[in-house]
C-alpha cells in the first residue's frame, strides 16, 4: 500500500527531525519540501528517492497532482513541512484534497521553531509566578487572522508569546503589544533561524523590536518571543519543590 507522511522536519538542523521522520524521508520514493524553510540537509535522509520537488514555487493543486500520481504509481511520499506541520503548516487543506482522492496519509510531528527557539535562548517559558500560558500567534498581514486574535487583544493577558510570520512588522507588532498592555522595557527577543549555522539570538524590549531587527538585518525566518519568561523574578516549582508533595513523591520538608 503506498503512503504519503506529512513530516514535520524540525526547525533546521538535520539532526533535528525525529528518528520516524528520517525513516520516512529514507523510505520514500517522492520528496515535496517546502524550500524556503527546510533546509536542503534534510535530503541527504532521503537516498532512494529519485523525486524532488521544492514546493516554494507549486500551488496548492500542483502539489496534489504530484502525491496523486506517486500514489497511484504505487510510490511512497513524503510531504516535508518546517518545523511542526500543525503550527501554520496549511496541512488541512492537502488533507482534505486527500481525504477526497481516498489517499492513504499520516502525520509526523516535530519539533516546531517555537521550542527550538526557547531551546537557544535557554528559556522557559511556564515560569511559575510569571506565566503558565504560552500564545503562539502571528499578526495580520497579506493574511488575514481574526479580529479576536489580533495582537494588542492577544498581548493583553500578559503571557509568554511566540509570534511567527511577522518577522517583516516589528514596528507593528511593538506598537500593538505596547498598546496592548505590555511595557516598553519588557523582555523580547527576536530569533532568527533557531537551530541554523547562522542562527541569531538578540535580546532585546517590546519597544526596541524594530530597530533591534533592523541592526541585525533581520526581515525574515525569525520567531519574536515577549514576556516576562526571559528575565526578571519567577518562584521556583511546585513539582521539585521538597515542601509539596504529588503522585510519585512524598513531602520532605516544611
Ligand atoms: N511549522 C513551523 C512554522 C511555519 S511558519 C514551525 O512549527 O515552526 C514560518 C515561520 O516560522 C517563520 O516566519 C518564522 O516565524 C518561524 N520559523 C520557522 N523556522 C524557524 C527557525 N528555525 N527559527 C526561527 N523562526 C522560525
Amino acid at each position: 500500500m503506498p503512503m504519503v507522511h506529512f513530516v514535520g522536519a524540525g526547525p533546521g538542523a538535520a539532526d533535528l527531525i525525529t528518528l520516524r521522520g528520517a525513516n520516512a524521508l529514507k523510505a520514500a520514493d517522492v520528496v515535496i519540501y517546502a524550500g524556503s524553510l527546510v533546509s536542503s540537509d534534510m535530503l541527504a535522509y532521503a537516498e532512494s528517492c529519485r523525486e524532488v520537488y521544492d514546493s516554494s514555487g507549486m500551488t496548492l493543486e500542483d502539489i496534489i497532482g504530484v502525491i496523486a500520481d506517486a500514489d497511484a504509481g504505487g510510490k511512497d511520499v513524503v510531504r516535508l513541512h518546517t518545523g511542526d506541520p500543525s503550527v501554520y503548516g496549511g496541512i488541512r487543506e492537502q488533507i482534505e484534497m486527500l481525504d477526497s482522492r481516498n489517499i492513504k496519509y499520516d502525520i509526523v510531528p516535530g519539533v516546531s521553531s517555537f521550542a527550538a527557539a526557547a531551546a537557544a535562548l535557554g528559556a522557559e517559558y511556564t515560569v511559575p509566578g510569571v506565566s503558565q500560558t504560552v500564545i503562539l500567534a502571528r499578526m495580520g498581514g497579506r493574511t488575514d487572522v481574526p479580529e479576536r486574535e489580533d495582537m494588542e487583544l492577544l498581548a493583553s493577558h500578559g503571557a509568554s508569546m511566540a509570534v511567527f510570520l511577522s518577522a517583516s512588522m516589528l514596528e507593528e507588532l511593538s506598537r500593538k503589544l505596547t498598546a496592548g498592555g505590555y511595557g516598553a522595557d519588557s523582555p523580547a527577543a527576536i530569533v532568527y533561524k533557531a537551530s541554523w549555522d547562522d542562527e541569531k539570538l538578540i535580546r532585546t524590549t517590546v519597544g526596541g523590536l524594530a530597530r533591534a531587527g533592523e541592526e541585525n538585518g533581520v526581515h525574515r525566518t525569525a520567531l519574536i518571543l515577549v514576556g516576562g519568561f526571559l528575565g526578571g523574578a519567577f518562584e521556583r516549582s511546585k513539582l521539585y519543590d521538597p515542601a509539596f508533595s504529588h503522585g510519585y513523591r512524598p513531602r520532605t520538608r516544611g
